[in-house]
């Protein structure tokens, strides 16, 4: 152990002792002894009436020792260790201690969530909060659906389309009808024909699922449809200046679908002026208001019949601009089927 050490002998000799005492491995037995040579210390003579404070180290002289006197340490008790140098405070050190702290963090959540988890029964949460907690994941789900614009295939938007007083007469005895009739032979009928065909052929290029039906076509028996139109035009007579326009009207006594019958006849109305420029007629006749059709289809079928104009003041018009009529009906049937489309005519289209 003598030979580890480095004294000088410019050294104070305690601090020497305690310095070397300080680089004793710590491994070493508590009770280790030191010996090392005092022979060149100028040691005065002991005293042997002197004795040592208790605590203090007590000196004896090695046994077997020759005129350097040696000096022995038993250890009783491990000096303080010195302090340690200061910390590294690097930024090293500083990362370290983060990512130590952090994995500790890290672990100590681990493992009070496993805890937790292993110890949570299952019916831990009420029946009300979780039966809520299921409302709000269905409501979620409910909210992530995208809507899908119509017509669907789930449901096909059908549009029944009337093309006033076609196909057989109700009374057998006729064998047609041709509607109103003017001097020189121009019939209502041909007029509803064309019309109807051009709202039909229209409606049909929109994906919507028509139908063609004739005045007393036996479809019309509880017809189930999403709007039904009826066309037919007002007849050839002078009624002077008062004579022009068009028509619309509703069942006046269906109550059950009052709501649709009144919204469906207000599209009418608005997008067929709109579009025609035609004025509205408010003579309404008792053929009309009463339409046979009224009470012949579903009491859920939003009906309503329109006349497009007078064969007589209007009669041009009828002929020649069968277009803007047809379109005139068509933006009414849609006005009613897109309500966000209100308001939008496209005449002359
Ligand atoms: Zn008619």
């Amino acid at each position: 152990m003598a030979d580890d050490t480095d004294l000088t002998w410019d050294d104070d000799p305690l601090e020497a002792l305690a310095r070397e005492y300080a680089r004793h491995d710590e491994d070493e037995d508590d009770f280790a002894v030191w010996t090392f040579d005092t022979g060149a210390l100028d040691l005065p003579p002991r005293d042997p009436s002197v004795t040592a404070p208790p605590g203090a180290f007590p000196l004896e002289p090695a046994s077997g020792s020759s005129p350097a006197p040696a000096l022995s340490l038993p250890l009783g008790r491990r000096a303080a260790p010195p302090p340690r140098p200061p910390a590294q405070s690097g930024p090293a050190s500083v990362w370290w201690t983060t990512v130590r702290n952090v994995l500790i963090v890290v672990a100590a959540a681990v493992l009070v969530s496993t805890i937790f988890s292993l110890w949570t029964r299952p019916n831990f949460f009420s029946d009300e909060f979780r039966a809520g907690l299921n409302k709000v994941q269905a409501t979620q789900r409910v909210i992530s659906i995208q809507p899908s614009p119509l017509p669907t295939d789930a449901h096909q938007v059908r549009i029944g389309i009337i093309a006033g007083h076609s196909g057989r007469p109700q009374d057998p005895s006729f064998e047609s009808d041709p509607g109103a009739v003017c001097p020189d032979g121009l019939t209502e009928l041909s007029i509803n024909e064309a019309v109807a065909r051009q709202v039909v052929t229209t409606l049909s290029q929109e994906r919507y699922m028509v139908d063609l039906l004739t005045e007393f076509d036996p479809r019309l028996t509880n017809y189930q449809a999403d709007v039904l139109v009826s066309i037919h035009t007002n007849d050839c007579q002078d009624y002077g200046a008062a004579g022009t326009g068009f028509n619309a009207a509703s069942a006046s006594a269906r109550q059950t679908t009052r709501g649709k019958d009144e919204k469906l006849l207000a599209c009418l109305i608005s997008q067929y002026a709109a579009t025609t420029g035609l004025p509205q007629h408010y003579g309404l006749t008792y053929d009309m208001t009463e339409y046979h059709t009224f009470d012949e289809v579903a009491i859920d079928t939003p009906t309503a019949i329109i006349e497009t104009g007078f064969m007589g003041n209007d009669r041009a018009f009828l002929t020649e601009r069968q277009d803007l009529i047809a379109q005139g009906i068509v933006n009414g049937i849609r006005c009613f089927l897109l309500p966000d489309d209100a308001g939008t005519p496209v005449p002359g289209s």
